[in-house]
């Protein structure tokens, strides 16, 4: 019996993590679960999983559901709460998949109790990606991908040697707009970025879609997950999301991962790597696809993925300031408050304002996101 907690179970990622845990309940048991503030959607999670605690951001909010909840559960609050579920002693898998930069600091905690650290919060990566994979090196902690391009590519790795890879290439939808004119995406509503093709996702993930900035913090994540050179990095269009993403090895071989999109198929993976278990998820059948589309990117419209080449060169604190603009921007986009190619130029401007510290400690990492939050704000 495999032993798990779920940082952001009442997300998109970790309701589809709980549904895999449900499939397989001689296999995986529950014992953590940990949400910002969903209250109601975490008392129902608590009653079909029974986990032994759980912890909840919002102080206000974690008084609330401990007077919904039995004895058997205990309730944690605040980070400090948060911190202590990460880290749970007999916890052999902690899922991480709170949404944004809030997930570093419980991420860093289980990486540092050694765990087997499921990872589908990419600004984990993004923000100190560095540090995390030293911390884990240190203290035996594995980082395992949920991501689904992650994910396809550690399973194209297991092909070949990390030495003989000539590029890792990052498949992306393009999402709604990947035909739009430069003239229809400054006019794109939330309404219109929020219909994705391909994937049901949260609400802030399916913007990064939109603008591909998901893509450019992929690249960033990819960089650190697999010690990669960022000029090995690269991105194709590919609109059916049916290969996940590929590994080009230096005598010429593509390994390609193959799957119906399903978020649960990643997850799964990554629950009981390296072994593979009957999935129920759905199977491709490539006969009726007849046909699978690739293309480059078009930088001038999805200026993004220039955004992350840039971060990366300048590294030390400019991926975490990138990752900081960007969140903020989509929330004002969310909000109606600025156009959707205002968005990267919100980013743009910030990291340009922004002085690199190189080899930052967690503690400058924070400040550097804080910066970029403020810049951003005034920028928007
Ligand atoms: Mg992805």
């Amino acid at each position: 019996m495999k032993r798990i907690v779920i940082l952001g179970s009442t997300g998109s990622i970790g309701v589809s993590t709980l549904a895999v845990a449900s499939a397989f309940p001689g296999e995986l048991s529950v014992i953590g679960l940990g949400a910002r503030s969903s209250v109601a959607a975490l008392r129902s999670q608590i009653e079909r999983h029974r986990p032994r605690a759980v912890a909840v951001a919002d102080e206000a909010k974690s008084a609330e559901l401990r007077g919904l909840v039995g004895r058997t559960t205990e309730v944690w609050a605040g980070e400090e709460g948060m911190r202590r579920l990460a880290a749970m002693p007999d916890a052999d898998l902690v899922v991480s998949a709170m949404v944004g930069a809030a997930g570093l600091v419980p991420t860093i905690e289980a990486v540092r109790a050694g765990k087997r650290v499921a990872l589908a919060n990419k600004e984990v990566l993004v923000c100190a990606g560095e540090i995390v994979m030293r911390e884990a090196r240190l203290h035996g902690a594995e980082v395992i991908p949920v991501d689904s391009e992650h994910s396809a590519l550690l399973q194209c790795l297991a092909a070949g040697t990390l030495k003989d890879v000539r590029r890792l290439i990052l498949t992306a939808s393009g999402g709604p707009f990947l035909r739009a004119t430069g003239e229809e995406l400054k006019r794109a509503t939330p309404e219109a970025a929020l219909k994705h093709p391909r994937w049901a996702m949260g609400k802030k993930v399916t913007i990064d879609s939109a603008t591909m900035m998901n893509k450019a913090l992929e690249m960033i994540e990819a960089r650190w997950l697999f010690d990669v050179a960022p000029e090995k990095i690269d991105v194709l269009v590919h609109p059916e999301s049916i290969v996940h993403s590929l590994v080009e090895f230096r005598d010429g071989s593509v390994i390609a991962q193959l799957s119906v999109t399903d978020m649960r198929i990643p997850i799964q993976y990554a629950l009981f790597y390296p072994e593979r278990l009957p999935g129920e998820w759905g199977r491709l059948e490539l006969d009726r696809l007849k046909a699978l589309h690739f293309e480059a990117p078009d930088p001038r419209r999805f200026p993004a993925l220039l955004l992350a080449r840039r971060a990366m060169e300048a590294g030390g604190t400019m991926p975490a300031v990138m990752n900081a603009a960007n969140e903020v921007a989509v929330a004002r986009f969310l909000a109606g408050g600025i156009p959707f190619t205002r968005i990267t130029d919100v980013v743009e401007r910030v990291m340009e304002r922004h002085r690199v510290a190189v080899d930052p400690p967690l503690e400058d990492i924070g400040e550097a996101d804080r910066w970029a939050r403020d810049e951003a704000r005034r920028a928007a």
